[in-house]
Parts: structure tokens; sequence; C-alpha cells
């Protein structure tokens, strides 16, 4: 790590904002992580976060968040993709994970593990959002967010706070994609744990049974996360038919006024 290099300020699109925190919603049982692309001002030590990628998990286990060189080369691909068609320089440039029930702050091995980011990143950046954690005064659901960087303090590592600014725009197309591409990400990983569990028994009623389950936790996907995005989404696509009517009929005054 260069000990004199680090961030100053991160800027996140509210878009990305918003599929982080629905992907953290998913589950309050494991955490889930992905990436997060955009670009670095490499003067000002500025990230500018623009786009995510949402992480497929192989190790179910809670408490267990690790990226695969398989997935951080996949995101590699996918910012370059962005990159050539957005025509600006894209890359992987954080991390985010969940803590469902605990709370924000990083843990010994989230500071390790950002530690060694950015040994090959100095300005690479995480972040973590803590759900279902309630506050035991008022018994409300929490939603915490923070956004740090690992230090060095003599021979300890420590976490530094960069300063968050969520920066309001629009639904961008790739980030419409990761939001509706998640439900297809959950039944593969429920497929995959039923197709491990196959293998075992020849009896027909344990696959029946074996069966029976695997419908009942894809019906649950469908109903809990793809209804409701399906709905924000249609709620998103009236306000914003809305919102072209108002202009239009402001246009169409303005053009009438200039005429007169
Ligand atoms: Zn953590």
């Amino acid at each position: 790590m260069e000990p004199d290099k680090h961030l100053q300020k991160v800027e996140l699109a509210s878009d990305v904002y918003a599929i982080c925190i629905q992907h953290a919603l998913i589950t309050e049982k494991q955490e889930v992580m992905g990436l997060l692309l955009g670009e670095i001002d490499e003067e000002e030590c500025i990230s500018k976060i623009s786009a995510c990628m949402i992480l497929h998990r192989s190790d179910k286990q809670p408490d267990r968040v690790e990226i695969s060189p398989e997935q951080l080369c996949g995101a590699s691909a996918y910012a370059e993709e962005l990159a050539s068609s957005l025509r600006k320089p894209i890359r992987v440039i954080g991390w985010y994970h969940s803590h469902p029930h605990i709370t924000v702050w990083p843990s010994h091995v989230d500071i390790k593990t950002q530690a060694n980011y950015q040994m090959m990143d100095p300005l690479f950046v995480g972040l973590i959002f803590s759900v279902y954690n309630s506050d035991p005064q008022t018994k409300s659901n929490q939603v915490q967010l923070t956004c740090f960087q690992a230090k060095v303090n003599g021979d300890q590592l420590e976490r530094r706070e960069v300063p968050l600014f969520i920066q309001n725009a629009p639904l961008a197309p790739y980030n419409l994609k990761q939001i509706v591409d998640l439900p297809k990400i959950l039944i593969q990983e429920e497929l995959e744990i039923h197709s491990n569990n196959d293998g075992e028994t020849n009896d027909p009623l344990v696959k029946l049974h074996n069966d029976a389950v695997k419908t009942v936790a894809v019906a649950n996907i469908v109903s809990n996360v793809s209804i409701p995005i399906l709905e924000g989404l249609t709620a998103r696509l009236s306000a914003t038919q809305c919102r072209i009517k108002e202009l239009q009929a402001i246009k169409e005054k303005l053009l009438a006024e200039l005429k007169e």
C-alpha cells in the first residue's frame, strides 16, 4: 500500500445505491457482495461509482464473502465493455458487501481484504450495507452504509472512513439490467444447491420431497423478489410517462408563446 495516497471522496450514483440496497435486503441469513465500477480522478483522489456487478455466491456460508479470480476477471471484462460503449475510462474501483443483523463497521477480515485490494490499487474502496439490524430503543429496522479504506498504523491495520456522496442519476440501461438479472442469479444459486443434494439419494420419496423444496424456494424468489422489482419498475415507468406529458405540455405552451 502507498501510505500517502488515499481517497478523499466517493461519489455514488443513486441508481447503483438503489441496486446495492435491494441486493443487501435479499437475505438476512448470509452476506451478499458485488463489485463497484466507475472512474477515478487520480489528481483529486475522487472515486466516481457509476455501475456495479452483483456477484453470484458459490459458497453459501454465513459471514463468508470472497471474490473468486474468475469473478474479478468477469467484472473487468464487463468494465471494458462499458468503457468502450460509453467512451469513458470505466474499470473496477471497489467492492460492497452486506452485514445482515450486525453493525456496519468492517471486521478485521474486511479490513485485511480491503488492504489486499489496495495493494493492487491504492484508491480501491469498500462499501458495507448493514441491514436487518434493529435499533434496540426504537425497535425499528435500520439500514446503514459505510465507506472505508484500510490504513496502516504502526504494525496494525485500521479502517479509514471516506466521505460518501450520493449523486442523483437517471436509471442507466446497464444498471437496469443488473436489477433485472438479480432474480436470475438467485434462482441459479438455488438450483445449484439442489443439484448437489440430488446426487445423494435414489429414494423416489426423498427425490419428490427435494423437488417440492426446490419448487417452493424458486416460487419464493418470484414472489419476494421478481414481483416487487416488477412493481417498482412499473411505478417508475408511469412516473416517467407523467413527467414526459408535463414537459410536452410546457414545450407546446412555450412554442405557442413564441409564435404570438
Ligand atoms: Zn464484513
